[in-house]
């Protein structure tokens, strides 16, 4: 029994714990400024105050967006890392990045980071050090900004089976694609418009050519499947050769594009049951969930064996957004101190195969122009035949050339279901046949 006396019962305050920041740009700023401007609420929800021992930038005289305690920048990274309970690395890159949190690991701290790129290529010997070390690596802001998305697959779908994934998490791609969409624009002007307006950078390569969507579809293809996907395992395509004839003949069939990280279950022409991870535009139903995700926002839909259908919607960058995971993550990984142990996060028990492209299978649009004359569309049927892609619709437009110039016909078929390899031998085929001219677009198309 509990008399006014008896102190058995009642904890001692948690020590605080030493949080070191490496980075104070778009992110880094942000986390800095709510861990000291909602400190008490943090501590409270935490068990322990969060004490910002320092943040580690490259300049020390920089112009900071947020105005912090001066006394708090330091260049020397490694040091501050050293000293740390918990650190958070927001830098970007793979070094110094993969070097401190290699530091922190093996100093004890728990990390928590939003670097894709440096998780997508270095992930899996950065969670073996951190499990073999007993401390946890947080990376929730990593994939879709702002968008709980990795804690709901790895703890809340834990009881469940994941059997795809289809991601809008690149925002730059989904941003020009809907203007492209919206205003008729060909793809320079729309990734134009896109710089003035701040949602792609000066050098967007690795937004529009795919490997930023890469990187995210790698770390949400390992958590869904519990297996490590590398980067190398993801096959990617941009949204380059997209034009505004593209986007007009979908919208004309009903149809969106969209850049989507894809995960999910298949198995190979050989009967290995595995699972691929790719990322290319692809031809949505506009009545799909993710056909309404506007602008530069991300989404992630999930199909599960038991919960069924699932969306995640979000704001997928900005510095503020991107705060909100990191400082989630890291009153996760604090609690987890404060109530001791870091507890099992995430499980590489799958180890399923990664397969190739040639495994999938999907509905193809393919866009061509051919002469127009007469059998044309006898020579195409055959070779679909031939290959076992059966032919779901096929519109034709014909162009009647100016003098002395020979007509020719537009034709959009979409396939049924088919299998990748299946699919390229015919496109292969259609391009020797002496009828044909281009081959303007081959696009797999979803939801459907
Ligand atoms: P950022 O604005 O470029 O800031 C990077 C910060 O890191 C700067 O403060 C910089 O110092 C510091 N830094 C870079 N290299 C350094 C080095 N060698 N030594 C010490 N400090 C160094 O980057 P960000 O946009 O905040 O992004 C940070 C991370 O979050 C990246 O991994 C990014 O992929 C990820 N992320 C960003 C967003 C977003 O919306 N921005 C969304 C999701 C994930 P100085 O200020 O002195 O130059």
């Amino acid at each position: 029994m509990t008399t006014p006396l008896d102190t058995t019962d009642v904890k001692a305050p948690h020590r605080p714990l030493k949080v070191a920041l490496l980075g104070c740009g778009n992110v880094g700023s942000q986390v800095a400024r709510i861990l000291l401007e909602d400190a008490e609420a943090l501590a409270a929800r935490t068990g322990a105050s969060l004490e910002l021992i320092g943040i580690a930038v490259r300049r020390l005289d920089a112009p900071r967006e947020v105005p912090l305690p001066q006394d708090l920048f330091t260049t020397d990274a490694e040091s501050l890392v050293k000293d740390a309970d918990l650190v958070i690395e927001l830098l970007g890159g793979i070094e110094p990045a993969r070097t401190l949190i290699q530091t922190a690991i093996a100093h004890g701290a728990c990390v928590v980071s939003a670097n894709k790129a440096l998780l997508a290529a270095e992930g899996p010997a950065l969670y073996e050090q951190a499990d073999a070390a007993g401390v946890q690596l947080s990376y929730e802001a990593a994939v879709a900004g702002a968008i709980p998305i990795l804690r709901p697959i790895r703890d809340s779908l834990a009881g469940d089976k994941i059997t795809r994934v289809l991601g809008i998490v690149n925002g730059t791609t989904n941003f020009i694609l809907d203007q492209m969409d919206t205003t008729g624009a060909e793809f320079a002007t729309a990734l134009a418009e896109a710089q003035r307006l701040g949602y792609a950078e000066a050098d967007p390569t690795a937004d529009i050519e795919g490997h930023d969507a890469a990187a995210k579809a790698s770390i949400l293809a390992s958590l869904s499947f519990h297996t490590r996907f590398a980067l190398q395992d993801v096959h990617c395509e941009g949204i380059t050769s997209i034009s505004a004839r593209d986007i007009e003949a979908a919208r004309e069939a009903g149809l969106v594009i969209k850049l989507l990280a894809i995960a999910e279950k298949t198995v190979s022409p050989e009967g290995l049951a595995g699972v691929s991870v790719r990322v290319h535009p692809t031809l949505l139903s506009r009545e799909h969930p993710l056909a309404a995700v506007r602008g530069a926002f991300n989404a992630v839909f999930v199909e599960a064996e038991y919960a069924g259908e699932l969306m995640f919607y979000g704001q997928g960058a900005g510095g503020t957004p991107t705060a909100s995971a990191v400082l989630g993550d890291l009153v996760s990984a604090a609690r987890r101190i404060v109530l001791g142990g870091p507890g099992r996060t995430e499980t590489t028990t799958g180890q399923v195969p990664a397969l190739g492209i040639e495994s999938v299978q999907t509905s193809y649009c393919i866009g061509l122009t051919v002469t127009d004359q007469p059998g044309v569309l006898a020579q195409l049927t055959q070779i679909f035949a031939d290959h076992e892609v059966s032919i779901e619709t096929m519109r034709q437009t014909i162009h009647h050339g100016s003098e002395g110039q020979q007509a020719f016909a537009e034709l959009r078929i979409v396939t049924h279901r088919a299998l990748e390899s299946a699919l390229a031998r015919t496109v292969a085929d259609i391009r020797e046949l002496p009828v044909t001219t281009e081959i303007t677009s081959v696009l797999r198309v979803e939801g459907i």
